[in-house]
């Protein structure tokens, strides 16, 4: 069990029922701004933006915390979009993170159970990383008021997971020192419950790999014996990888796209490449499954004659996280419970879950919304044996103790990364959800600055328990850069067009009302139409 917690010096310890009082007050505060939460949460929906093209998105959000009082740092280990937030004195020092980029083509009209896309084949919040930071400003401007007021020392770090999508940048932030010195870190994910967990969730780690394959051109009807297919090379590869599963543990996910397949039959394709997701559940399975990539790509490349190079364009460590700080953020979520659903978020709810119907799914996946807390999700007994998704939140809780704080913002039972995940996003549900967490994550904030017990215990869960066997150790080399020309295309291409979307507060008090969508549009009964 955990050494007990000595007196610190450093932070002020707080009698309880004056932090009763202060949860009270703040969760008020927040009531009180709902408006202002509504409007950040639309707004950011509205810009829709691609990982490292953040560009609105970091500009909107940084403004509003400059006009706060926050010192602002741009563009951040080389990343234009990145940033760090800054405000108060002193020690704690504590991150607040959330992702801000979207997912391609999840364009998708709020409010609307059917696929309606704002912009067809444009990109959108279809993964709902438009309301993370939202809320964490919502919360922080709530605690800043109390920390003034009561001269409570320590400094809030608010900052973006960029191109979370990507897994393209956190490494890079641990990597360039930005998390140097700070003691704990909250970070916010949209989901459909209040919850957090602890310890090892049983995600995968990974590492993005592109791989360039480089031929000759010639003429692919008169003279194809002069041609090295770039293309053969990417098909040779896949070809071998998929064989190669065959001999690989259940727990791995590894998956591809064809970034460059040649420009027209005609002509023998010299450039080609392909990008690889490797994803498990350890760091030196993550490396192995790197190493039988690049041997197989190398193995492609003789078959075909072809020049191989490969880029990192993204990292993640399989996730865990702070015991102390999650029982200590479990007790707030018990105190603000579940946001009050109408009816007609219900009926919303109820719609995208029959429109998406899984045929495997079960109550929580047709029942509409959370309507029971989730309870604190503990490590799992064997979780070794999953695998799963990845997300880079976990190079930065490798590092200092970190919790995930997940709010009901969504639907349950959706696919995820898909437009029906954007369905709920700018919408009475992810406003109640949002403000919902923000009271979580301000009284949490409020914790861990005046009970310096449990930043105590925290470490000690980091240094004796986390890390007591397991030793980060970064995916990415100390050359690597962060990938920050990807999705520009896709933006060049759509942001003229989405640019006539963006939300105007001034005119509209929702972007449901600026878009003239009445809450909630359902499908009609069979036959009668949409
Ligand atoms: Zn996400």
């Amino acid at each position: 069990m955990m050494a007990l917690p000595m007196k610190t010096s450093a932070q002020v310890k707080m009698n309880p029922a004056k932090i009763d009082a202060l949860k009270t007050e703040m969760a008020k505060e927040i009531d009180s701004q709902q408006k202002f939460t509504q409007e950040m949460v639309d707004m950011v929906f509205s810009f829709g933006e691609l990982g490292f093209q953040e560009v609105e998105t970091s500009k909107y959000l940084t403004d509003i915390l400059k006009k706060n009082g926050f010192t602002i740092e741009q563009g951040i280990a080389g990343i234009p979009t990145a940033w760090t937030a800054k405000w108060g004195s002193g020690k704690p020092l504590i991150a607040v993170g959330s992702d801000i980029d979207c997912i391609p083509k999840a364009s998708q009209k709020p409010g609307v159970a059917y696929h309606d896309p704002i912009i067809e084949g444009a990109p959108g919040h279809g993964e709902g990383h438009n309301s993370g930071q939202p809320l964490n400003i919502t919360a922080v401007l709530a605690l800043k008021k109390v920390m003034e007021r009561e001269k409570i020392p320590g400094t809030i770090m608010l900052w973006p997971g960029v191109a979370e999508e990507q897994l393209g940048t956190k490494a890079y932030y641990v990597r360039d020192g930005f998390f140097k010195g700070v003691d704990a870190c909250i970070f916010t994910h949209v989901a459909n419950n209040l919850s957090v967990s602890y310890g090892d969730g049983g995600n995968n780690g990974m590492v993005s790999v592109q791989f360039n394959f480089e031929g000759q051109a010639s003429h692919a009807g008169a003279a194809p014996w002069r041609g090295k297919s770039a293309l053969d090379a990417v098909e040779l590869m896949n070809i071998g990888w998929n064989f190669h599963r065959e001999h690989m543990e259940p727990t791995q996910r590894s998956h591809y796209v064809i970034k460059d397949g040649g420009d027209q039959p005609n002509v023998v394709p010299s450039k080609a490449s392909v990008w690889y997701y490797f994803r498990e559940r350890t760091y030196p399975k993550i490396t192995q499954m790197f190493k039988d990539g690049i041997r197989i790509a190398e193995g492609a490349a003789q078959m075909t004659e072809t020049k191989m190079a490969y880029e990192v364009l993204g990292s993640a460590w399989p996730g865990h996280f702070n015991q102390a700080i999650a029982e200590t953020m479990y007790e707030n979520i018990k105190r603000v419970g579940l946001p009050k659903w109408s009816e007609d978020d219900q009926i919303l709810a109820k719609a995208a879950q029959k429109e998406m119907q899984n045929p495997e799914g079960g109550a929580l996946e047709t029942n509409g919304l959370a309507t029971t807390l989730s309870q604190l999700s503990k490590p799992s007994a064997t979780p070794n044996t999953g695998g799963g998704g990845s997300d880079d939140i976990a190079d930065i809780s490798w590092n200092l103790p970190t919790v995930v704080l997940r709010y009901p913002a969504n639907i349950p039972g959706l696919p995820g990364h898909h437009w029906a995940n954007a369905i709920a996003m700018a919408t009475p549900i992810a406003h109640k959800g949002v403000t919902a967490g923000a009271k979580v994550e301000a009284m949490t904030l409020l914790d861990l600055l005046v009970k310096p017990e449990v930043l105590r215990y925290a470490w000690d869960y980091y240094n004796n328990v986390q890390t007591k066997d397991v030793k980060y150790k970064a995916l990415i080399s100390d050359t690597d850069k962060p990938a920050i020309h990807l999705n520009e295309k896709i933006m060049s291409e759509f942001r003229p067009e989405m640019k006539k979307y963006y939300y105007d507060p001034t005119k509209y008090a929702t972007y449901l009302e600026q878009l003239g969508i009445k809450y909630p549009t359902v499908r009609e009964a069979a036959g009668t139409g949409k």
